[in-house]
């Protein structure tokens, strides 16, 4: 009886012991201390609950300077050396060893004092054109503002499956020394110059501190925008509309509420909406969270800002709970994401929208050169745009037409639910094998679409029939 119970219970316990590899979420605690006239910043973080990982490497931004990495009572025993590549353009690399002649070593818990000074940049005549991006530490002279992207905290990679762990929990210190308030992804902004923030559900952070205000509508943060309360109101409904359609559809609902977050960039004319789940951030100048509003002839959300809006909420699937790597990262990552705005908007403002948008994806399709097919794709081939946005987008709605908008879901929700798995050609293609396509379905896509020296030209003679058959119908 024992032992029978033994061997029923040992893969169960197996079972939890694997997912208990994944499940186990670093939690980050300690101080930052910054000043947003000066443009210094000053850690003294501990990260703890680190899993073990094979092979590993540490990321902190490259305009840092370590004082210490030691265990948790601050014995320095611990040698580290630092490295630079093209896994992330923003940090150094640090690994760890016992002693100099041994191999990498990583610890449960780790200390970590480092310091850094950034520019400050509040003048736009002494500002370059453009150069300001998600992981840029920018401090405008107002606030400042620093992403997941950025490594301004410690960030795991585990090098063996190419994954970057950086949602983390957090109890954190944030003293400002010039005052004014502080927003720390996953809480709520708070004013006043030291604040502590904290948070159980793990989350990329990003940090925005200084001179800025905030408020609370129909539950959603407004950080820093200047919008007039019906704006806030419009903006309010249409979020929670896409996020009622998106957990509906993807039948995984969506996570906590929505932020939104608008500050000027460092660069004269950089702008650019970004999610660091929760928080939508939009860096502007002359753009900014007005311009998703046209006044003509009412109030309303502009059509070209909806399918942006959709774009950035559908990235709490692909890139947030789900983060693609591998050979077809961007795929994934953009492409795939846009296609699944592209059914908000096609659910949401009905044929004339949607055909508008394939219409502007094709476009964009035509003008690349050198189309290189999905199984070519390499991790490092260069991407543009084009190539991400609208042209996976085009792919994966001549395959819809193939196999019907159902079995696109369920693809999308196989996808957006697996974990661990290089997301290369080989993954794409079984991802949709396991939703239930038929091999020779896929195979006759594949060999017309993707395989074929004249795929392009197949694919874009699709999308013309597509589109004409459906203008035709409406006549
Ligand atoms: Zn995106």
């Amino acid at each position: 009886m024992h032992k029978i119970t033994t061997i029923l219970l040992l893969p169960i316990i197996l079972l939890l012991f694997s997912l208990n590899a994944f499940a186990q979420i670093p939690h980050l605690s300690g101080e930052i201390t910054l000043s947003t006239k000066k443009g210094t910043i000053n850690c003294a973080f501990n990260l703890s609950n680190i899993p073990s990982l094979e092979d590993y490497t540490i990321w902190l931004n490259t305009g840092f300077n370590i004082a210490r990495i030691t265990d948790e009572t601050g014995e320095t025993k611990y040698h580290y050396s630092k490295s630079y590549n093209d896994k992330s353009s923003e940090a150094f690399q640090y690994t760890l060893t016992t002693k100099p002649s041994q191999g990498k070593f990583l610890p449960k818990s780790l200390t970590f004092s480092y310091t850094g000074a950034f520019p400050v940049s509040p003048d736009t005549t002494q500002m370059y054109a453009s150069g300001d991006w998600k992981g840029n530490i920018a401090f405008n002279g107002a606030t400042v503002r620093m992403t997941e992207q950025s490594a301004w905290y410690p960030i795991l990679y585990d090098v063996k499956n190419d994954k970057v762990i950086n949602n983390y929990t957090y109890t954190i210190k944030v003293n400002n020394e010039d005052g004014g308030a502080t927003y720390l992804n996953g809480g709520i902004p708070k004013t006043g110059g030291a604040n502590t923030f904290s948070s159980n559900s793990p989350v990329p952070m990003l940090l925005f501190s200084g001179d800025f205000t905030f408020l609370q509508q129909q539950g959603i943060h407004f950080i820093n925008t200047t919008l007039s309360p019906q704006e806030r109101d419009m903006l309010s409904q249409l979020t929670n509309s896409m996020v009622d359609f998106y957990s509906d559809k993807m039948k995984i609902p969506y996570g906590s509420k929505i932020s939104y977050l608008e500050t000027t960039p460092v660069s004269k004319y950089s702008a650019w909406l970004f999610v660091t789940y929760p928080t939508v951030a939009l860096v502007g100048r002359q753009f900014t969270l007005h311009n998703l509003f046209s006044n003509n002839p009412h109030l309303a959300v502009d059509t070209a800002s909806y399918s942006m809006i959709a774009h950035e909420l559908a990235h709490y699937y692909f890139g947030t709970i789900f983060t693609p790597n591998s050979d077809l990262k961007w795929v994934f990552l953009e492409g795939v994401n846009e296609y699944l705005s592209l059914q908000f908007v096609k659910d949401k403002f009905g044929r004339k929208a949607y055909q508008k948008k394939l219409s502007n994806y094709l476009k964009a399709t035509e003008g690349i050169k050198q189309l290189i097919p999905l199984d070519k794709l390499k991790a490092t081939t260069p991407l543009n745009d084009a190539y991400k946005y609208n042209y996976i987008p085009l792919l994966l709605t001549v395959l819809e037409k193939e196999i019907g908008v159902q079995k696109m879901w369920k693809w999308l929700n196989l996808v957006a639910s697996s974990k661990g798995e290089a997301t290369d050609y080989p993954f794409f293609k079984s991802s949709f094998m396991k939703s239930g396509i038929s091999p020779k379905t896929y195979s006759a896509f594949e060999e017309k679409y993707i395989l074929h020296e004249k795929s392009k030209e197949n694919l874009i003679e699709e999308v013309n029939r597509q589109l004409s058959t459906t203008t035709a119908k409406k006549r």
